[in-house]
């Protein structure tokens, strides 16, 4: 046993439907771009790069069902409705047709987006890190065991509709971005992966409540307090 000059932090866990065991979150990756509309309402051409990557620290965890402070350092806070993969085994340099096998299963997350910071790091050529991975900056449900059939992806703030597309809308499939992901990194047990958001993005304020839902999953809610 090693002393540590003060206790080891917690490890971040998620419920798991269905089982009492929860899973531990290791690191947090975000797909940028992955949806035609959005990727156009965002200033960009659909098609025209490959995946590029984010990222969040685990402790950026909020689970769903949460009330959170509005976020200090922005006027702009951002929804944004996604897929998360969760990581079940070990990887790196793997092929499309690999990919799948790594998977252990799936959530509905909110990528929270301090969009007035992210736009300054876009002009001033600047990383996105204070922009995506601030605090209780990653909403999540409950992780669901398996395979993601294709499902239709909603957005709501306080009951009105925001965002709508189906998975199969993505540009980069959870294969193909697993594949170009683990090219950059070795992935790993406990790695979740946001797929990236569909167009409809917006603001949010004190007092609403986000739910994103996926059909069955649990859904991914937040209210900000
Ligand atoms: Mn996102």
């Amino acid at each position: 046993m090693v002393a540590l000059v003060f206790p080891a932090f917690p490890t971040v866990t998620l419920p798991v439907t269905g089982r009492p065991e929860r899973f531990p979150v290791r690191r947090i990756f975000c797909v940028g771009r992955n949806y035609d509309e959005h990727t156009r309402e965002m200033g960009g051409e659909p098609g025209t790069e490959p995946p590029f990557f984010f990222t969040k620290p685990a402790d950026a965890v909020v689970e769903s069902g949460s009330r959170i402070p509005y976020p200090t350092a922005t006027a702009n806070l951002h929804h944004e409705a996604e897929l998360v993969i969760a990581i079940g085994k070990s990887g790196a340099m793997v092929t499309e047709a690999d990919a799948p096998a790594m998977i252990w299963g799936h959530a509905a997350g909110n990528d929270l987006t301090r969009r007035d910071l992210q736009a300054e790091a876009k002009a001033a050529r600047r990383p996105w890190d204070m922009a995506k991975g601030f605090d209780k900056s990653a909403v999540l449900g409950a992780i669901r065991p398996g395979p993601m059939p294709d499902a239709s992806l909603r957005c709501t703030v306080n009951g009105a509709l925001r965002q709508e597309a189906r998975l199969s809308d993505m540009i980069w499939s959870p294969a193909a971005i697993i594949a170009a992901l683990s090219q950059l990194v070795s992935l790993s047990p406990g790695d979740l992966i946001f797929t990236g958001t569909p167009a409809g993005v917006g603001p949010l304020k004190r007092g609403d409540t986000c739910k994103v839902e996926i059909d069955g999953l649990q859904s991914a809610t937040v209210t900000i307090a």
